[in-house]
């Protein structure tokens, strides 16, 4: 039987109706599914009880809180068959699926198998994946998939560059139409390294979202200006956090 681990949010599994804040589908109405598990380790990860176990090696931002202590991995996730993530999301009546994460690319076969079953139910779901950019599609997904969001993470995530930086990926996602990249910038630092990474990589201005680093509206809009500039300069997307500032922080909405 087919499995997926979802994130546990109080001990309900983190999926939830609540609109697309970022990036192409910005303002639409969706169903965010949130798996467990991630592949990187970036440093200020905000879902880093999606992979920050007790007992791994890896450093996070808030270590530096003496109350922040890792998690306990079988705490963290949900196991969820096929139909009880169904009966979840058909609760809403919603037909845009987020799969998101963590890294739900990990769990490529168990999505695949999700929105197969999906589609035995309606014909109009449309699903879009988060993605750090690190993993490889299969043919099987690729026919499933309708948008893939590509978020690389760069230097200031610290991760190891060739864990972060997978040029196969990055080759297929330039080229792939259902593909759109999505920077998160803090600094200048950050833009110099992504107009590297589009030309090393070829990834067409079009393609390209930039939006601004922050958990809080002040911080985004700190950043706003400067970055509205910098997208008509080289005619990338601006795209904001419209959940960030509806609910600041926060899990689950
Ligand atoms: S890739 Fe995403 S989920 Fe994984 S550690 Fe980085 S920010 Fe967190």
């Amino acid at each position: 039987m087919v499995k997926l681990k979802i994130a546990n949010l109080d001990g309900k599994p983190e999926i939830f109706h609540s609109i697309q804040g970022e990036g192409k589908n910005m303002g639409q109405p969706s169903v965010f599914i949130r798996t467990s598990l991630c592949n990187l380790h970036c440093i200020w990860c905000d879902t880093d009880y999606t992979w920050n176990w007790e007992k791994t090696r890896f450093t996070h931002v808030k270590d530096a809180d003496p109350t922040y202590t890792k998690y306990k991995m079988d705490d963290m996730i949900i196991s969820l068959t096929l139909e009880e993530i169904y009966a979840e999301v058909a609760k809403t009546g919603c037909k845009n699926i987020v799969l998101t994460g963590g890294e739900p690319m990990m769990q490529l076969q168990g999505i695949s198998a999700l929105m197969e079953y999906f589609n035995t139910k309606a014909d109009d779901y449309f699903f879009e994946i988060e993605t750090n950019g690190t993993l490889l599609p299969d043919a099987t997904f690729e026919a499933l998939i309708d948008q893939y969001n590509v978020s690389p993470k760069l230097e200031n995530s610290n991760n190891p560059k060739k864990l972060r930086e997978k040029p196969e990926v990055y080759q297929y996602f330039a080229t792939n139409e259902k593909a759109v990249f999505k920077f998160v910038i803090a600094s200048e630092n950050d833009l110099t390294e992504v107009l590297t990474i589009c030309k090393n990589y070829q990834i067409p201005n079009e393609k390209v979202y930039l939006m601004p680093e922050g958990t809080n509206p002040e911080a985004l809009k700190q950043k706003q200006q400067w970055l509205i500039e910098v997208c008509k300069k080289y005619q990338f997307h601006y795209t904001d956090r419209l959940h960030v500032h509806i609910y600041g922080d926060k899990r689950g909405v």
